[in-house]
C-alpha cells in the first residue's frame, strides 16, 4: 500500500486505519466466515469518512482492486474480507434511532447488526422482520432479502425499507426512496451491495408483543411424514406462524438426528398460538417441545465464529406449491443417507408473496418454501462432499428454481444467474452502469455494468 496515499487519507479520515502489524489487525482482517489478509482495514465513523475511504479505494491503480464493504461480516462467500485489498468496515456506523414515533420510522447505521436493532427497538415496543441471528448485519441481509421469524406476517426485511442513503463509487451522497432515485431504490431492495456503501437505512418498523417461539422435535424416522404434514399445514395456517424444519444435522447425528420444527407465532395470545401450532404437534411422536412466550429479541440467536479454516458451503433454492411434495420427498430420502448435509426448509408465502414481482429486485416472491443445504468443515471435507451435493441438487433441479443470495457459499456466474432472472439482471445492470460504471463494488453477487 503506497505510504503517501495512506498519509493523504489520514488527513481526511476520522476513523481507524488498521494495517498489518497493528494489534487489532488479526481480528479485523477476518470476517465472520472468512480469513483474509487485506492491505488495510478502514473503519469510518461518519459519512465523510466513508466518502474518503471510497475515494481512496477508487484511486488505487491496480486493474481489479479488491474492495470489501463489510456490514456484519456474515456473507458465506467471504465478501467481508480479501487478500491484498481494502476493507471498509462499517461497524462504527451502528446507531439505531426512532426518527418518527407516530409512523414507527427507524434510521439505522449501515454497519448495525440485527441484535443491536432488536435491543434498541424493544424499548419502544417495535420490531423489524429480519433474520434469526443477532450478529448478522442489517446491510447484507437487507440488501439481498431478509428472511426471518416474522417473514410470513411482515415480509422480507427489504419490504420494510422506506429509504436508504449511500455513498456511490464517484463519492456522491445519494438518497433513494419511493420519491427519490426510484430505480436505485428498486435495485437496492434485492441487488446486494452493488451500488455503493449504504451509510443509513430507514425502515418502517411494526409494533410487536412477545412472541411464542420454540422447537418441536420428532424422531428422524418420521422425517417424511412430518415434512409433508408441516408444508400442508402452513398453506392454510395464520400468517403469524413462521416455521423452519431442520433435519439430518451432522452435528446432531446426521441421518439419525431428530427432526426439529422451529416455530414462531407472532403474537402473545396463547389460544391463537395453540391453534396455529397445534396441528404441527400432531404430526408425529413429539420427543421435545419447548415453545414458550419470549421477547422477540430473545428469539434471535448469537452467531458463532468458527475456527479459521472451517468453511460453510450452503446452497439454496425455492419451491412453489406444485412441487413441494416432490421436493420434500427427495429431501427426506437424502437426509436419511449417511453423509447427508444439514437440510433446512423455511416457510415463505404470506406477506412476501403479496408484493408484486416487479416492485423490488428480489425475484422469488411466489415460492412457498426455501430449501437450504449446508456442508461445513475444513476445505477438503467440503470439497469431498461436493459430488453428493451436486447429485442432490441435480435431483431437485426439475422442481426448484432460483437461489437466495444470502444463502450461497460462492458467487460464480451460475450463482448470480440463479439469484437474478435475466430481466431482473438487465434492469440491475442499467442501475449499475449509472452508479458504479467501473465496478468498484464487486465483492458481492456481482452485477456487471456491461
Ligand atoms: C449464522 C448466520 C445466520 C443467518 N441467518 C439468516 C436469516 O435468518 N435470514 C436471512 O435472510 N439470512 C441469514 N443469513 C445470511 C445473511 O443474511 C447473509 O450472510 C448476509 O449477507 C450477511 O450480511 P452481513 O452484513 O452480516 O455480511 P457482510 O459479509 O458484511 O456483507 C454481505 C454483502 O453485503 C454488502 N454490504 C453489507 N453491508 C453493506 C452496506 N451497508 N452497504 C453496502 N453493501 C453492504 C457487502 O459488501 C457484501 O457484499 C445468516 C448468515 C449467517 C452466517
Amino acid at each position: 500500500m503506497g505510504t503517501s496515499a495512506l498519509n493523504n487519507l489520514r488527513r481526511d479520515f476520522g476513523g481507524a486505519i488498521i494495517e498489518p502489524g497493528a494489534d487489532a489487525y488479526e481480528s479485523v482482517s477476518r470476517s465472520v466466515l472468512a480469513v483474509g489478509s487485506p492491505a488495510c482495514v478502514l473503519r469510518p465513523e461518519s459519512v465523510a469518512d466513508v466518502r474518503a475511504a471510497v475515494a481512496f479505494a477508487a484511486a488505487r491503480s491496480t486493474a481489479t482492486p479488491p474492495l470489501s464493504v463489510r456490514g456484519g461480516g456474515h456473507a458465506f462467500a467471504g465478501f467481508g474480507t480479501n487478500d491484498g485489498g481494502i476493507v471498509i468496515d462499517l461497524s462504527a456506523l451502528s446507531a439505531v434511532d426512532l426518527i418518527d414515533k407516530e409512523n414507527h420510522l427507524v434510521r439505522i447505521g449501515g454497519g448495525a447488526t440485527w441484535g443491536q436493532v432488536a435491543t434498541a427497538l424493544a424499548t419502544h415496543g417495535l420490531a423489524i422482520s429480519s433474520g434469526d441471528t443477532r450478529s448478522v448485519g442489517v446491510g447484507g441481509l437487507t440488501l439481498s432479502g431478509g428472511i426471518g421469524w416474522k417473514v410470513r406476517k411482515h415480509g422480507l426485511a427489504l419490504d420494510q425499507l422506506v429509504a436508504a442513503e449511500l455513498v456511490t463509487a464517484a463519492g456522491a451522497v445519494v438518497r433513494a426512496s419511493a420519491e427519490e432515485n426510484q430505480e436505485l431504490f428498486w435495485a437496492l431492495r434485492g441487488g446486494g451491495g452493488n451500488f455503493g456503501v449504504v451509510t443509513a437505512f430507514e425502515f418502517a418498523a411494526h409494533p410487536t408483543t412477545d412472541v411464542f417461539h420454540g422447537r418441536i422435535t420428532f424422531p428422524a424416522r418420521q422425517a417424511a411424514t412430518v415434512l409433508q404434514g408441516w408444508a400442508d399445514h402452513l398453506r392454510t395456517a395464520p400468517e403469524e406462524l413462521t416455521s423452519i424444519v431442520n433435519f439430518a444435522n451432522p452435528f446432531a447425528g446426521g441421518p439419525d438426528a431428530p427432526v426439529e420444527v422451529l416455530v414462531t407465532f407472532d403474537g402473545d395470545d396463547p389460544r391463537l398460538a395453540a391453534e396455529a401450532i397445534g396441528p404441527i404437534r400432531g404430526l408425529g411422536a413429539v420427543i421435545d417441545d419447548d415453545v414458550s412466550l419470549r421477547p422477540y429479541g430473545d428469539v434471535l440467536v448469537e452467531g458463532v465464529i468458527p475456527p479459521p479454516g472451517i468453511r460453510f458451503a450452503p446452497r439454496s433454492g425455492f419451491a412453489g406449491e406444485e412441487s413441494a411434495a416432490a421436493v420434500l420427498g427427495i429431501l427426506a430420502e437424502a437426509g436419511a443417507a449417511q453423509g447427508a448435509p444439514l437440510i433446512s426448509v423455511r416457510s415463505l408465502g404470506g406477506a412476501v408473496s403479496r408484493v408484486p414481482e416487479e416492485a423490488t429486485a428480489y425475484a422469488h416472491r411466489r415460492a412457498e418454501l426455501m430449501i437450504v443445504t449446508t456442508t461445513a468443515g475444513p476445505g477438503p471435507v467440503v470439497e469431498a462432499a461436493r459430488p453428493a451435493m451436486d447429485a442432490l441438487w441435480g435431483r431437485l433441479a426439475p422442481h426448484v428454481t432460483g437461489a437466495y443470495a444470502n444463502f450461497l457459499g460462492s458467487a460464480t456466474e451460475a450463482d448470480v444467474a440463479a439469484v437474478y432472472p435475466a430481466r431482473t439482471y438487465e434492469r440491475l445492470a442499467a442501475v449499475k452502469r449509472e452508479f458504479d460504471p467501473g465496478n468498484l463494488f464487486a465483492r458481492n453477487h456481482n452485477v456487471r455494468p456491461r
